[in-house]
């Protein structure tokens, strides 16, 4: 007997505002690229296309880590890829939790057999500096630090070029969560001298969902080497790895790479170095003035301190008397808008805006605030 055909057909998705956490708006130029032909991921202009990517990464990222690629996989295995190459069994790992995301960073000290120390501040707070210090100091051989720089579950930027120096104080290697801060405001790879950085395409780079671009220094790349166990997963070994994302010409077979999605991230990338880095940290901040203006204009508060206040992740208290689930709800059916809910402790607390890459635009601010408006008022 066979399984019944259940003759679906073609799925055609609706039209949305993507104003959340992420995914963003995608730009038609970036789903054109996607939809070019599909050729073979050893052929030699897909090779050469992958250097080209590679050499944008480092732009976007400001460094010249020769080791920087897009992991075939969504920020979560940029992650994993960080935590499982870098923690042994045994190495002591200096973790902050002030979300979310430093929440999933401490599971993947865990996981790896990594010792976590954990440095925890509110949610809503950056990292505090001097407590990852005093941290250093208690637990003398700390392997290394792990940190969230663009908390999106909570919308607070901690200050990583301080977090970084303090790590190169002590001796450890820097892992450096920047999913939501890549494109979206200043990332220094070098400047600020992280060892290793992983990102996701859909946030500030506008790109579709599934990628992870990555960076890892020499120094990154040395502990790696001087592992005395196997790295736990096959997949994400940065050995293994590495020989696929060589020099064009060397390349060996080791997964096949989502050849249409990295189309998508080239045009991504392009599109990021035609306007310029700093125009698209400028055009995040000015929009996030705009939309905050027509945001207290309504009496709504931010959740997160000015300071600290990540432009593209907006969170705002859900006002008294307001529903959240309903008033959400409504924004999507009456408005096609999607904004997103609080994660964790802050769920069903607040409203979280994002304005991330192709979605930091006028047309989106002055939507949303009218979206907003209209359904605060009924
Ligand atoms: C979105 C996000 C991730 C996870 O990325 P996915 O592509 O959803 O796997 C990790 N960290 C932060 C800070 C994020 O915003």
């Amino acid at each position: 007997m066979l399984v019944t055909n259940p003759g679906i057909e073609s799925f055609i998705p609706p039209q949305r505002v993507l104003m959340g956490p992420g995914p963003s708006d995608v730009p038609q130029r970036i789903l054109d690229a996607m939809h070019r032909p599909t050729i073979g991921h050893l052929d030699p202009s897909f090779q050469e296309m992958m250097e080209e990517i590679k050499v944008l990464m480092r732009y976007a990222y400001q460094t010249e880590n020769p080791l920087t690629f897009p992991v075939s996989a969504p920020g979560s295995a940029g992650m994993e890829m960080c935590f499982v190459n870098l923690v042994e069994p045994g190495d002591k790992v200096i973790v902050c939790v002030n979300g979310v995301f430093g929440g999933r960073m401490l599971e993947n000290v865990k996981r790896t057999g990594g010792v976590p120390v954990v440095v925890e501040d509110d949610w809503g707070t950056p990292v505090t500096v001097a407590k990852v210090e005093q941290a250093f100091t208690d637990n003398p051989g700390a392997k290394v630090l792990a940190f969230v720089h663009a908390e999106t579950s909570t919308g607070a930027q901690s200050d990583a070029q301080s977090l970084a120096a303090l790590a190169h104080k002590h001796g450890a290697i820097t892992i450096m969560d920047c999913v939501t801060s890549l494109g979206g405001t200043p990332v220094l790879i070098d400047e600020w001298g992280i060892d290793s950085a992983y990102s996701g395409s859909q946030k500030c780079l506008s790109c579709t969902p599934g990628l992870s671009p990555v960076t890892f220094s020499e120094r990154a790349i040395d502990k790696v080497k001087a592992r005395k166990t196997p790295v736990q997963s096959w997949f994400l070994d940065l050995n293994l790895v590495l020989g696929y994302w060589q020099s064009a010409g060397k390349r060996t077979y080791h997964h096949t790479a989502p050849i249409n999605p990295l189309y998508g991230l080239h045009e991504a990338l392009v599109i990021l170095a035609e306007e310029g880095l700093e125009n698209a940290w400028a055009r995040h901040r000015s929009m996030h003035e705009q939309l905050r203006n027509g945001l207290e204009g309504m009496g709504m508060k931010f959740v997160v301190e000015e300071s600290a206040r990540l432009p593209q992740l907006n969170s705002v208290w859900v006002p008294e008397g307001v529903d959240d689930a309903a008033a959400r709800a409504k924004l999507l059916a009456e408005f096609n808008l999607e904004i997103g809910a609080g994660l964790g402790a802050l769920a069903g607390k607040v409203w979280r805006i994002g304005l991330m890459g192709y979605s930091a635009k006028q047309e989106n601010v002055d939507f949303c605030l009218k979206a907003v408006r209209s359904v605060l008022h009924k």
